[in-house]
């Protein structure tokens, strides 16, 4: 027996979709019934992602450059969603950047802090922005989601900046959360625990002080640090857990949250353990 698709017939847009946990969504939305714009600025990946998940059905995926700091790119990817699949149902703002390893006794404030601030933090607020307002003016009860970290709950795992812009993270999603609930649209975060991405693989190669470490290794050391030990969470877990919170399956009365996928890292008492 098949599967039932749970996001059957309705529209997304998820950004950083090129790639690591936006690429794993944007296929499993379409597996589960959705039509998905790819917004990203890596074109040529973007456009690989979208012949790799869309196959023979190829109205189902979508790809449009979308710097998610630039507020008039992504305004024109909300109408573009609209233009192409006739509504907005989904945002899923993913797209983030790592910031490197700094104190904040000699932080540089324009690489480190505000290009990290402008893509994990001003992005999601323009990707909230502006899918809501889309949603709002059609009566869409749609849902919001954004990818934080669990660098959203602890201080130290990560780099200052991106520590600082997660947590930023969590209260706009709360406070968007508050306020949209009157119009029927959810808010709400995933925070993963490490998965092995472009990202996380280039993090972890300058905090560990490997060079080009592979993604096997990543995962090796990011499942021997985890609550879970040896099992590596990838990004079709996280991709999951956006599904839920994606789907009417979520759709009564679950906005606001942060749904930590970290096998309980965050829960543990590391310092005791
Ligand atoms: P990734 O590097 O594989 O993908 C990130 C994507 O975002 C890339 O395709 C990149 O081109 C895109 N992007 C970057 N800047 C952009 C911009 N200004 N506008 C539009 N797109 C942009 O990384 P990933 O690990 O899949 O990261 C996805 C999200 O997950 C990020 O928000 C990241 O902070 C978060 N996250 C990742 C991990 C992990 O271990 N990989 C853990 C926790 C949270």
């Amino acid at each position: 027996m098949s599967k039932p698709r749970r996001l059957e017939g309705k529209v997304a847009i998820i950004t950083g979709a090129a790639s690591g946990i936006g690429e794993a969504a944007a296929k499993l939305f379409v597996e589960n019934g959705a039509f998905v714009v790819v917004a990203d600025i890596q074109e040529e990946l973007g456009l690989k992602v979208v012949a790799s998940i869309a196959g023979p059905d190829v109205d189902r995926a979508i790809y449009k450059y979308c710097d998610v700091t630039v507020e008039k790119q992504v305004e024109e990817t909300v109408a573009f969603a609209i233009e192409k699949y006739g509504t907005l149902d989904i945002m899923f703002s993913n797209a983030g950047i790592m910031s490197s390893w700094e104190s904040i006794l000699d932080m540089d404030m324009e690489e480190g802090f505000d290009r990290t601030m402008a893509v994990n933090l001003r992005g999601p607020a323009l990707c909230i922005k502006h899918a809501a307002r889309a949603m709002v003016k059609r009566q869409v009860r749609g849902s919001i989601i954004c990818t934080a970290s669990i660098a959203s709950v602890l201080g130290g795992l990560c780099p200052i900046a991106y520590n600082t812009s997660k947590h930023g993270l969590v209260g706009l999603v709360r406070s968007a959360a508050s306020e949209l609930g009157k119009h029927g649209i959810r808010v709400n975060c995933v925070s993963p625990y490490i998965v092995a991405t472009p990202q996380s693989i280039s993090w972890m190669s300058s905090a560990m002080g490997i060079n080009n470490a592979s993604g096997s290794e990543v995962e090796l050391l990011a499942s021997s640090a985890a609550n879970m030990k040896g099992v590596a969470l990838k990004a079709k877990h996280v991709a999951e857990a956006a599904l839920f919170l994606a789907s009417d399956e979520s759709s009564v009365y679950i906005s606001g949250h942060n749904l930590v996928v970290d096998g309980g890292f965050t829960v543990v008492d590391n310092s005791i353990a």
